[in-house]
């Protein structure tokens, strides 16, 4: 459902090895889901199939059997329901190296840039105008995202 996963960074700590990897949500997504409200659970479900998949197929090639700790980001704006989230992981990961990941979230505040006066603000919500000069329509740099942020394996 329009979710693209890469991997940035492969750190090696001690014996923990930590994985970091982005989820990208295609705009496509979020407008999908908002024009057919109450199919929030499909796309947190949606998430939760492409996080499990891609620590499946990193189980393969960085050789781990278990997912421990899985610590997510997730923008305020990314449109995501951390409690259908929470819900539906479990569900999904039954089974896989993931399974009784303990799963932690952090929430990304939102950030916007300004045309108007060039200055980066802080965005309380999706539609919030510049601190600095008051202007409408900042462009979000941050908020948007989802992030696996990394992830504890043994
Ligand atoms: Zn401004």
């Amino acid at each position: 459902m329009g979710l693209a996963i890469e991997i940035t960074q492969q750190p090696v700590f001690g014996t923990v090895r930590a994985l970091f990897l982005f989820i990208h949500q295609v705009e496509q997504t979020k407008i999908a889901r908002n024009k057919h409200q109450g199919t929030h659970d499909m796309h947190e479900l949606s998430i939760c199939e492409s996080i499990v998949s891609t620590l499946k197929s990193h189980a393969e090639t960085q050789d781990f059997s278990r997912v421990k700790v899985l610590r997510l980001e997730i923008g305020k704006f990314a449109g995501v329901e951390i409690e259908a989230l929470r819900f539906c992981f479990p569900i999904v990961a039954l089974g896989t190296v993931a399974e009784d990941a303990e799963m932690e979230i952090t929430l990304v505040s939102g950030t916007g840039w300004c045309e108007v006066c060039q200055s980066s603000s802080d965005m309380l919500e999706r539609y919030s105008s510049c601190q600095q000069c008051g202007s409408q329509g900042l462009s979000i740099s941050s908020g948007e995202e989802m992030r696996i942020a990394n992830v504890e394996v043994e």
